[in-house]
């Protein structure tokens, strides 16, 4: 008997009677003696929707009215969740971001969570009532709605696991687990069935979509074991069918690679002609990150004539208007500079913690990219991780030949 927290995704209350399946589920735990809270995000395909609505409106849009719009999708759910738990006599309600309240700082569209006040919810649940949390929102210190940013869901789900002190965080979705690479492409990806903390943040902050980044680093600090299963299989949580995202020392047996990840989330942004002088990278850094702009891969090239050089980085791809916007402004006083950018690029990456010992393990990553006639754009490492930008037509082509030439193909 515990107390855990499950989270349901958009594919697993995607509509009633899927909804009808989750309220069984949590029925069945609750069944085993656990008391639990439910974090759900929205039915799929509707934040995708909502975001829409938004940029037919405009392409730059006020994010504060943008966080009201899109966190409508997971109040829908969270009511119809509690109706079908009522309707199997589980006393339950729903819980809206602010009503809890899940406390965010104010960057709309991607805001961090601050603190969750625990005191009515745990008086709540501690009387027998199913909580069901509305995933992906918050409120800002000025009392307006937040959102966390795209699979929100997930950190809203670790972050009340953590809050409660939950035996565990069960994420329930369309996949029975974490692959060695994203199943839709690769075939023959193999499920994981324990994987660290450290491997999973890299694999989720490079594309591996099925964990949201901030939720992984959120479970390494406070020690939350998390665990990814599907909610479309008759197994129970309890059972331990899924992934299990641990601390490392408790994985025995480690891959050099443990798994290749892609993700179409990129956009390139090429600066000319900048001058080669100290100051000017931060005159163009320093107003991305004042609008709340992630840049992540940088190639600045040394100059010939150490006069004028080029700078190559990569915002997400949903960032690009807003980018070139806060570009042009930032470059008016950079005589003769100019900016070109696309879209049609892919990052895709290999991880794995067994790469900090072996050597190699990079440039079989360019040869076998090189065997497929596929043109590297920009690298990037870490101490377990190496990543590549290409064109995004090669991404299938890429991610299965690396699969392969790393022995990760499933027999
Ligand atoms: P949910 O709506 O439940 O949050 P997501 O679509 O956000 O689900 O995440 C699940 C999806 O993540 C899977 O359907 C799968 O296509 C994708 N995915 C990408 N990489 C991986 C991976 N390495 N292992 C498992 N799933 C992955
Ligand atoms: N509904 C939100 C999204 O689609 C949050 C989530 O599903 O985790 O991004
Ligand atoms: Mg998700």
């Amino acid at each position: 008997m515990g107390l855990l927290v499950l989270k349901f995704g958009g594919t697993s209350v995607a509509n009633i009677p899927a909804i009808e399946n989750v309220a069984s589920k949590v029925a069945a735990e609750v069944g085993r003696g656990h008391k639990c809270a439910v974090v759900v995000s929205a039915m799929s395909g509707v934040t995708n929707q909502l975001v829409a609505y938004c940029s037919e409106i405009s392409q730059i849009f006020d994010t504060r009215e943008y966080d009201s719009v899109v966190a409508s999708g997971e109040q829908v759910t969270s009511g119809l969740l509690a109706l079908a738990l009522q309707k199997r006599g589980i006393p339950a309600r729903s819980w809206l971001g602010w009503q809890v309240p899940i406390v965010t700082n104010d960057v709309h569209g991607k805001a961090r969570i601050r603190a969750i006040e625990t005191e009515t919810l745990e008086k709540s649940i501690g009387q027998g009532e199913g909580a069901v949390i509305a995933g992906f929102q918050g409120i800002a210190p000025d009392g307006r709605i937040t959102t966390l940013g795209r699979g929100g869901s997930d950190t809203s789900a670790v972050a009340v696991a953590a809050a409660l002190r939950a035996d565990r965080c069960d994420i329930y979705t369309d996949v029975d687990g974490v692959y060695t690479a994203d199943p839709r492409i690769v075939n023959r990806a193999r499920k994981i069935n324990k994987i660290s903390y450290e491997e999973m943040l890299e694999m989720a902050s490079v594309g591996a979509k099925v964990l949201q980044t901030r939720s992984v680093e959120l479970a390494m600090k406070e020690k939350v074991p998390v665990q990814v299963l599907s909610s479309f299989e008759e197994a129970a949580g309890s059972d331990l069918p899924g992934t299990l995202v641990v601390d490392e020392d408790t994985i025995v047996e480690q891959e050099v690679v443990s798994g290749v990840t892609h993700s179409r989330d990129e956009a390139k942004v090429t600066l000319r002609n900048l001058p080669d002088v100290p100051g000017v990278a931060a005159r163009v850094f320093g107003p991305l990150a004042d609008n709340s702009i992630n840049v992540d891969m940088i190639v600045q090239n040394v100059s010939p004539d150490k006069a004028k050089t080029d700078l190559t980085f990569t915002v997400g791809r949903a960032d690009l208007p807003k980018t070139l916007e806060v570009l042009d402004a930032a470059m008016k006083d950079l005589e003769g500079a100019t900016s070109e950018s696309s879209a049609d690029v892919s990052k895709i990456s290999i991880i794995g913690i067994g790469m900090r010992s072996y050597v190699g393990v990079a440039s079989k990553m360019f040869k076998t990219l090189a065997e497929k006639g596929i043109n590297i754009q920009v690298i990037t490492t870490s101490e377990i991780k190496v990543s590549v930008l290409i064109a995004e037509e090669y991404t299938e082509l890429a991610v299965r030949s690396l699969h392969t030439a790393y022995g990760l193909d499933q027999e």
